[in-house]
């Protein structure tokens, strides 16, 4: 596929757009090559008007403070085509909220919401023939990040931010069906202290986890749930995605603590479960807990939800699958949800977000 020959994206009317020519059934959830990046500069008092780049590298002073003291933090979230054939991001006021929220709590100069609507669309337009097919279970990731460019020796803020946003095509996240995953309770390590950054999306809480989740594969599982790191009693989270767990009786049961990052699809499955007269509720969840549940399952935008099959505590392990399914209401938050998405259900709540083509 030639990309030299096209006009400039913002020249051009992409009504029709003619698709990339790729395998989009079998993408992985890796990094895929676009055409365009969106990046723009905090100096002086002010961002800039922000450009289109095809450079995949950034430029940076070897001071930079996201170098030296982890000033960065980032979003995630999806564009779909739906069965109409409009590109939609699901909930992405949400995002430029939280990133806001994450910036603030670092030090970072905080990117306003319209200018992280605006970057949304220009980046999503400028690679919009990247945007799956509807139907192909595939999806355009959206992944913005502020970092701290500004040299700074001593600790400090810095004085010059860069806010980028990448897009990479990725496939459907379950190739094999929706499958449930075996969890393990992390008690040697913490991902986030109660008043630390874990409430926030920032790069060093994953730096903090990732040894955790390294040996929890080497083990044999998928991820690890997090214990609350002060009482070491109440569930937090997995690495990546909120946690939940439906009672015997049906209820939807997420724990509440302040070292959780509030996620997007967390908050849009509540509303759901509520829907489905599931009477959710968000309190702590004392890690005995999971032995009484009936399902449970991980969310977050990568997946909406990866089905729990087992979570091994200690010498216990409580298993919620025995047939390689998961579990009814699972699956039907699940369905939901992507309806929604994709444009296959009614969106009541105002979550689905056009994204218009650009004009000419
Ligand atoms: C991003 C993230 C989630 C999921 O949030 P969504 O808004 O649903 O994508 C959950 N936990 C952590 C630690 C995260 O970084």
């Amino acid at each position: 596929m030639s990309v030299r020959t096209r006009p400039h994206p913002e020249q051009q009317a992409e009504n029709n757009v003619t698709k990339a020519d790729l395998d989009w059934a079998n993408l992985d959830f890796g990094y895929h090559q676009t055409d365009y990046n969106i990046r723009y500069t905090w100096r002086n008092g002010a961002w800039d008007a922000g450009v289109l780049t095809r450079d995949e590298s950034i430029p940076l002073h070897i001071a930079a403070t996201c170098l030296h003291y982890g000033q960065e933090c980032f979003e995630g979230l999806k564009a779909f085509e739906t069965r109409r054939g409009d590109v939609v991001a699901f909930r992405p006021d949400e995002n430029a909220k939280r990133l806001i929220r994450s910036c603030k709590k670092i030090l970072m100069e905080p990117v306003p919401e319209p200018l992280f609507m605006a970057a949304m669309e220009r980046v999503v337009n400028a690679n919009r023939h990247y945007v799956p097919p509807y139907g192909t279970g595939a999806s355009l990731y959206i992944r913005p990040l502020v970092i701290g460019t500004g040299p700074q020796v001593g600790v400090k803020p810095a004085t010059e931010y860069m806010f980028v946003i990448l897009v990479t095509p990725v496939g459907p996240y379950f190739k094999t069906g929706f499958k449930p995953v075996d969890l393990v309770v992390e008690e040697e390590v913490d991902r986030a202290a109660p008043l630390g950054v874990g409430d926030v999306k920032v790069g060093g809480n994953y730096a903090a986890g990732i040894r955790a989740t390294m040996a929890a594969k080497q083990r044999g599982f998928t991820e690890v749930l997090y214990l609350d790191a002060r009482e070491k009693k109440y569930l937090d989270e997995s690495g990546p995605a909120n946690f939940f767990g439906v009672t015997q009786d049906g209820q939807y049961v997420t724990p509440a603590s302040p070292s959780i990052l509030p996620s997007i699809t967390n908050k849009s499955l509540l509303t759901l479960a509520e829907e489905m007269g599931m009477r959710p509720v968000q309190r702590p969840v004392a890690v005995d807990e999971i032995f009484e549940f009936a399902e449970a399952g991980c969310c977050g935008t990568a997946a909406v939800i990866t089905p729990v099959g087992s979570i091994t505590f200690r010498d216990r392990k409580v298993v919620y699958s025995k047939d390689g399914r998961a579990g009814r209401l699972t699956t039907e938050l699940y369905q939901r949800l992507r309806a929604i998405q994709l444009g296959d259900a009614p969106d009541k709540y105002g979550w689905v977000y056009k994204i218009p083509p650009p004009k000419e």
